[in-house]
């Protein structure tokens, strides 16, 4: 054992906390002693680096695990982790709000507990941190440094005045919040997802600066804990990812929750006055000012770059689409690889974890893997939640394939209508004339859920046919892939057989 590391700031709001911190950040932890040189350097330990680490060491490779934060990253510490059960508490009250609608009955006068509900996500953060914790990992037989890593060479990194060397290192740096440079902002004070969960009580009011999946998804559970939230987003529609008829589904959502929606709205300028913030919006020319307690920024992610010296080890990045890649995520240093956000467009905990696993056995096993063979769904938890695999439409016409596609809404499914679930649709874009499905949108109350079975279809080659013929329980919201399918199973029966069938019961 070398150095100990000093005392890491972060806010502690109770027990559950400390027992977070007691697993991805201990206190009083020394760093081991450095083996020379290890097989494979990992920087940084959210979702990708964690994997590679398992991964890599598990394959009997020597390990260094680098983390200047907190192990587990944005998704166990301000990302899908702690927003997830605050989603959950919300919709609880919602559905309360909604409860006569389900024949049942409920005080009118629901009391929100803002307070409560924070501490079941401190809880649930603390249990599931438990997976990530550096005394696990150690057990592993990983080699965990807390300290900023930063090259010194093509073959050399420093942690606080250690020097690690390694025969092949992978940089998973991920993504942080991309700061809006709105004048004022900075004055009056505003919240990212690093601090939004550090929140001991509701906002009265809330504006939201951007409507991708992480502003959206908060907007929403904030509104539906009783804030007054208002959501500016500078595109005419949501989730600028996603098919405009799943984006608008989620605006009409977010304002059936009461939250103020803004589109086509830029925020110019803020002033504050009387411990109040005073927000100046341009939307079509026409200025207006909107008066509210916090400021929260989800405009969009910036790569984890700074501060790694990536010119020291030969490794070329761009400030805004990160580290430059190849299909085997490899860098422009043969030795050096990356995962994550670090350098990927899709910026999700799987999509982190897949290429990371990718990175280890191209890294250590001479292997090829390709990061564009993988087929990578994602969700946004939204009520109802919008997941989307494969291609969109106008994706696969960029590229000239001819689709053909099936639609089936979520108020045509049993389950839906018997689960007051009704917002929402299946949609299956197919190759036409083909049976190749080549993406999906789900939007509906568990979209997320619905979506894996797409997903599993396509990697495993099998035809939307195919999904036709399988029995799905009924009633389940899954219902509506069956319908789906079916229509596509339908219109592929030709005339012929049509005409055959015709003349065998007819004869
Ligand atoms: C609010 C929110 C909700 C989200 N919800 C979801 C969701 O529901 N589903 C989903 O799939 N995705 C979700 N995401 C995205 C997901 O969190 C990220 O895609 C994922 O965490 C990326 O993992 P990563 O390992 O690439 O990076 P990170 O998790 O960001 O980990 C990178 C680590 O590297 C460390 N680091 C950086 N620089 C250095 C350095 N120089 N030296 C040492 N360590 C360093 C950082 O401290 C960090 O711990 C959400 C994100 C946010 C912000």
């Amino acid at each position: 054992m070398s150095q100990a590391h000093p005392p890491f700031k972060h806010p502690d709001a109770g027990p559950h906390d400390r027992e977070l911190l007691g697993h991805v950040r201990p206190p009083g932890w020394r760093n081991p002693r450095p083996r020379d040189p290890y097989h494979l350097l990992v920087i940084g330990a959210g979702a990708a680096g964690l994997a590679a680490a398992r991964g890599a060491a598990a394959l009997g490779a020597t390990v260094a695990l680098v983390e200047r934060d907190l192990l587990g990253g944005d998704c166990l510490n301000y990302g899908c982790v702690p927003s997830k059960p605050l989603i959950r508490t919300a919709r609880v009250y919602a559905d309360m709000r909604n409860a006569a609608n389900y024949g049942a009955c409920v005080p009118s006068d629901i009391r929100v507990d803002f307070a409560m509900a924070m501490e079941r996500m401190r809880r649930i953060r603390a249990r599931i941190g438990r997976t990530d914790s550096a005394q696990r990992l150690a057990e592993a037989g990983i080699d965990v440094f807390f300290g900023a890593a930063r090259f010194a060479s093509g073959d050399a990194v420093d942690v606080d005045g250690t020097r690690l060397r390694f025969k092949k290192a992978l940089i998973a740096t991920g993504s942080r919040s991309m700061l809006p440079t709105i004048p004022g902002l900075s004055e009056a004070g505003y919240l990212t997802n690093e601090t939004v969960f550090d929140l001991t009580s509701l906002p009265a009011s809330l504006l939201v600066i951007g409507g991708g999946p992480i502003g959206c998804e908060l907007a929403q559970a904030l509104a539906r804990f009783g804030s007054r939230v208002v959501i500016a987003h500078s595109a005419p529609l949501f989730l600028p990812k996603e098919e405009r008829d799943a984006a608008q589904m989620v605006s009409d959502a977010l304002a059936r929750d009461g939250v103020e929606v803004h589109l086509n709205t830029t925020v110019v300028d803020v002033g504050v006055e009387g411990g109040k913030k005073y927000v100046e919006t341009i939307n079509d020319g026409n200025v207006a000012t909107i008066a509210v307690d916090h400021i929260m920024t989800g405009i969009g992610r910036v790569p984890a770059v700074e501060g790694l010296e990536l010119e020291a080890a030969g490794v070329a990045y761009d400030a805004h689409r990160g580290i430059r890649v190849d299909d085997f995520l490899a860098t422009t240093n043969r030795s050096v690889y990356a995962a994550g956000d670090v350098c990927l467009e899709h910026q999700f905990v799987d999509t982190a974890n897949a290429s990371a696993r990718i990175a280890v056995r191209n890294a250590l096993l001479l292997g090829r893997k390709r990061m564009s063979a993988l087929t990578i769904p994602w969700c946004t938890y939204t009520d109802p939640e919008v997941a989307h695999v494969g291609l969109y439409v106008r994706q696969a016409r960029e590229r000239g394939i001819p689709v053909k596609t099936y639609t089936v809404p979520m108020h045509d499914i049993d389950r839906a209508i018997a689960d007051g679930e009704e917002d929402g649709f299946v949609k299956i874009h197919v190759r036409d004339r083909t049976d190749t499905i080549l993406g999906a949108t789900v939007v509906a109350r568990h979209a997320g859920e619905m979506i894996n079975g797409i997903s599993l279809a396509m990697v495993a080659g099998i035809g939307l046919s195919t999904v036709a013929r399988v029995i799905h329980t009924y009633p389940t919201q899954a219902d509506a892939i069956k319908m789906a399918a079916e229509a596509h199973a339908r219109s592929r029966r030709s005339p012929f057989a049509r005409w055959l069938s015709r003349r065998w019961i007819n004869r």
